[in-house]
């Protein structure tokens, strides 16, 4: 199953049927075909699909539609609610009852994120005030009970592990043992991952589960396999019972395509995933925001908005200090420059995770403008020093206070557009390393579903 190839194929039949003069029914009965042809190519099943292309057509009534009706997003929306669902498996994972105790199974290869994924989804309970414990059945990996228990001791989770015992097998049942008996109601057992999927992993992670019988064994996945994603995940599920998927390095460029293939192959929903390195960099998964993602069609959406910023700033200027992350009040500076030139506003930041609502909500374009103006106002007004440092340490009260002063605004203005810089700090420092795509190579898709 080839997810990123069946997304695009999705979307270049909704572009196709986006591009039609006129929607009619032989137009929208194109695009189903397509949709079903792709759907079809990747595994998905029949009857899913069917059932998928008779309820679209029942939602577009070309009959009981007027004319002044938005044919197009009509069918956007109809084949969106469709896919999504497909990505939901119907039935619900095993859901842990915080103060009844769960043992609860991470499995996933080497470098998928397993461990840090552990403590996540520890300390996602642990700040709902759940006991977790955390227990380290990972003997082959070097270093893996000293990465559990660094992680485990800056959440101050309980953790369980042996720097001499060698048979996972009884580690975990020691862990689980332990923690049982001082009443942990989640109970995560860390489970060895290797670089590739072999017969004498599948067996040690087969008896580890036969003697701590998890409540639920959830299989992580980094969301950037892509491809393999499918037949990594049925391996799995045929050697121990996988009930939930987590998908990790969602903060990646990887639109995480590979999350649907989990889903088909092991029939079990995603519930978490991965969204940073840090321990609170974890979040419930929602599926329609993922499928908006996987076809292009949400806000956030970085390809459209990169391939616009290339049609006006100079190559390698702008972009090359979003992909190194140094997000200095000069980056924000240039940026709102940018954006003033680019116009217009809504168009462009919609497209802008973190613009998009919070400092610029449709419909007051105008007062926005206003807004940017008056914080490169208060920024003229820093010196060459404060402009280039990422370090907010350094803005004391009386560097605000001159900057107030000097740019004739209240401190609580000041104060203001800091606290906007360190919102967007935040989400720009997420692109990171990201590999920044050349003019062309982005889908020019996104866009025209933006339109
Ligand atoms: P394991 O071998 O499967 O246990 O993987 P680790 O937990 O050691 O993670 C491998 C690498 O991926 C580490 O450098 C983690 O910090 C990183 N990592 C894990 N989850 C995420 C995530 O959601 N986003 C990012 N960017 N990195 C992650």
């Amino acid at each position: 199953m080839v997810l990123a190839q069946l997304g695009g194929s999705i979307s270049r039949a909704i572009q196709q049927m986006n591009n039609a003069t006129i929607i009619d029914e032989k137009v929208l009965n194109d695009c189903l075909n397509e949709i079903t042809r792709a759907l079809l190519q990747a595994d998905v099943q029949f009857t899913l699909v069917r059932n998928m292309q008779t309820n679209i057509k029942k939602i577009v009534d070309f009959d009981a539609l007027a004319a002044g009706h938005n044919k197009r997003n009509i069918i956007k929306q109809a084949i969106l609610k469709e896919l999504c669902k497909i990505l939901d498996p119907g039935k619900p994972s095993f859901a842990p009852k915080k103060g009844k105790t769960s043992v609860v199974m991470f499995v996933g290869l080497q470098g998928s994120g397993k461990t840090t994924t552990c403590t996540k989804y520890a300390y996602f309970h642990q700040k709902k005030g759940w006991k977790p414990a955390l227990v380290c059945a990972d003997t082959f990996r070097a270093g893996a009970f000293d990465q559990l228990k660094q992680n485990a001791t800056k959440a101050k989770i309980p953790f369980y592990g042996s720097y001499t015992e060698s048979d996972p097998v009884s580690i975990a049942v020691e862990g689980v043992e332990r923690f049982k008996k001082e009443n942990c109601d989640l109970i995560i057992v860390d489970t060895s991952g290797r670089h590739m999927q072999e017969a004498a992993l599948f067996e040690e992670m087969r008896q580890v589960y036969e003697a701590t019988k998890p409540d639920l064994v959830i299989f992580v996945m980094d969301s950037s396999i892509g491809q393999a994603a499918f037949d990594q995940a049925k391996a799995f599920k045929q050697s121990v019972a996988v009930g939930a998927v987590i998908v990790t390095k969602m903060d990646g460029h990887a639109k995480g395509g590979g999350a649907l293939s989990a889903v088909a192959a092991t029939k079990s929903p995603v519930i978490f995933m991965g969204t940073g390195e840090h321990m609170d960099e974890f979040e419930v998964f929602d599926v329609e925001p993922f499928v908006n993602r996987l076809l292009g069609m949400g806000g956030g959406d970085w390809s459209g908005f990169v391939e616009r910023i290339q049609e006006v700033v100079p190559k390698d200027q702008q972009l090359e200090k979003l992909s190194q992350g140094n997000f200095t009040f000069r980056t924000l500076y240039e940026q709102f420059q940018t954006l003033l030139k680019m116009g217009p506003m809504s168009q462009v930041l919609s497209m802008l995770p973190g613009f998009s609502q919070e400092l610029m909500p449709e419909g007051r374009e105008k007062e926005s403008q206003a807004k940017i103006k008056r914080y490169m106002t208060m920024m003229d007004s820093m010196t060459n020093q404060e402009l280039d440092s990422s370090n907010l340490k350094m803005m004391n009260e009386s560097r605000l206070m001159r900057i107030a002063r000097g740019c004739g605004r209240p401190l609580r203005d000041v104060m203001e557009l800091l606290e906007e810089y360190k919102r967007l700090a935040k989400i720009w420092g997420k692109m990171k390393g990201m590999k920044i795509p050349k003019k062309g190579e982005m889908s020019a898709l996104s866009r025209n579903m933006n339109a």
